[in-house]
Order: structure tokens, then sequence, then C-alpha cells
């Protein structure tokens, strides 16, 4: 089956990874539905790559919201009259804190975004993928969801519950061939640590400045979601870590 017959779901496309795997995908071909709260970021990143209906669509969407999801997705599968056929799971904010300091709201849109939010996405694609016996769910999680950092408690919780989620839905759909896979990347130069107070920025900043090759940049994640999401359909690629060679945790 050719790209152009595969329709693609990126949520928390409108900066970061999801962005540059919104851009990969593109060129390779694929249908895209791409989703995020941001809708005039994803106007200007569409126009500037010459997207048309006719291959990608955009749709504001709070992955919070099991209904939002649900109401983008309905409309791009009768626009393109296709099934979704991957959805990439990317939505995330990260808010770094000692817990002590912390506050119960920051630590609940962590876990109403990275987690509650993939599994809206996932309720809303599943039940389809499983009596077509076929699809992919890609859930971006983190180093951060494999071993424990500094100030990181509750980010850590819900990237830990994205592995464990993961592996125990990839298991449980495995005989359906639908593929579940878990992608884990270390730091990565995006927006995500835009959203914390400057007594955070500051230290991670000078952490990152220490890798003198570099972190990773989006388009390293991208390449490993179409990497995974590409193999043969006999191949389930149930996890990618990747991290900037510099990076020692
Ligand atoms: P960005 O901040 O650049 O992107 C985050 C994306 O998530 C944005 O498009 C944002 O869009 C979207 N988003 C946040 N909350 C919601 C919501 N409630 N509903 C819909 N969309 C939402 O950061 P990254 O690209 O780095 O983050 C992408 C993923 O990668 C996250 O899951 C993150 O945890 C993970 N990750 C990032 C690493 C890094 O070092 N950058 C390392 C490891 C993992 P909008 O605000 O418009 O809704």
């Amino acid at each position: 089956m050719s790209t152009s017959s595969k329709l693609v779901v990126i949520t928390g496309a409108s900066s970061g990874i999801g962005e540059a795997a919104a851009e990969l995908l593109h060129s390779k071909g694929y249908k895209l539905l791409l989703l995020a709260r941001r809708l005039e970021r994803m106007q200007e990143f569409v126009k500037q790559h010459s997207m048309t209906e006719q291959d990608t669509l955009i749709a504001q969407c709070d992955v919070t919201q099991v209904d939002d999801i649900k109401k983008a997705i309905d409309h791009a599968q009768d626009h393109f009259k296709l099934p979704v056929d991957c959805l990439i799971n990317n939505a995330g904010v990260m808010y770094l804190q000692q817990l002590a300091d912390q506050s119960l709201q920051r630590q609940e849109t962590m876990i109403s975004t990275n987690v509650n939010g993939i599994l809206n996405g996932i309720n809303v694609v599943l039940k389809s993928m499983l009596e077509r016996q076929t699809g992919t769910i890609i859930n971006i999680s983190s180093i951060a969801g494999k071993k424990s950092f500094g100030n990181h408690v509750a980010y850590c919780g819900t990237k830990f519950a994205v592995h464990g989620l993961t592996e125990a839905l990839r298991s449980e759909v495995s005989g359906s061939k639908v593929r579940v896979i878990v992608i884990a990347p270390g730091v990565t130069q995006t927006e995500l640590l835009g959203h914390n107070d400057k007594d955070q920025v500051d230290p991670y900043e000078d952490w990152k400045k220490t890798m003198s090759l570099g972190v990773l940049k989006s388009e390293d994640v991208a390449a490993s979601i179409l990497f995974a999401y590409e193999a043969p359909p006999h191949v389930c690629i149930r996890e990618i870590a990747l991290a900037p060679t510099e990076q020692r945790d």
C-alpha cells in the first residue's frame, strides 16, 4: 500500500518533535492530521511547507478532551476516506521542580496531558485497528520514562506510565497484528523546557551546554519515528531509546 493511502495522526504537532515528524512524514507522502491547541502555529506551518487539504488537515485539539480528538479524527477519516493507520501520541508537557514545591495543578496538567492524553488518543483509534487487524500506535515517552532525574518526580511518573501502558497494550493487541511502540528521547532542543521558571531553566540550559556535540534535534527523533513506523508489518520495533552521545544519565 502506498504512503498516500495511509492516514497518520500526530498530536502535539504545533512545535518541536511533532512538527518535525509532520514535515518528514509529509515529505514521504503520508496523509496527515495534525493536532494541537495552537491552531495559528499549525496554520503557519502548513502554509510554509505548501501542505494542502489534499494531504494535510489541522485541527485545534486539547488531548485531555477525548471528544476533541474524536471529532478531529472522524472528520479526517471522512475527508480522506481512509482509516487511521498510525497514531503518534506525542503531545506532552514537562514541569520541573522539587516535588514538595510543585503545585498539584502542574502535576495534574502533566498527568492529564502525558498519560490521559495518550489513553484518549488510543481510545479513539484502537477498536477500529483491532477490527481491521492492522495499525500502529507510537507513544512518545522519554529517557525520564526509564530512569530518574532530579526535579523530575511527577514528569518521570508520567513517562514511566507511558512505558508501562505501552508495553501492556503491545502485549494485549499483538495477536490482532496491531503494533504499539514507545520512543524514548533524551534531551532534545524544543520548546518543552520553556514553560518552566527561570530557576529550573538556567541549570538545565547549562547542562545542555556541557554536551559539545549538541543535544538531539527534533529531526533526529522524527527520523526514529519514521524508522519504527516503516518497519515491515511483521516487525514491531517495541522501543527506541535515543539520546545525545554526551548525555551520561
Ligand atoms: P514542545 O513543547 O515543542 O511540543 C509539545 C507539543 O505538545 C506542542 O505541540 C503542544 O502544542 C502540545 N501539547 C501540549 N499540551 C497539549 C494538550 N493539552 N493538547 C494538545 N497538545 C498539547 O516539546 P517537544 O517537542 O519536546 O515534546 C514532544 C514530546 O516529546 C513530549 O511528549 C515530551 O515529553 C517528549 N520528550 C521531549 C524531550 C525533550 O528534551 N524536548 C525529551 C524526551 C521526551 P500546543 O501547546 O499548541 O497545544
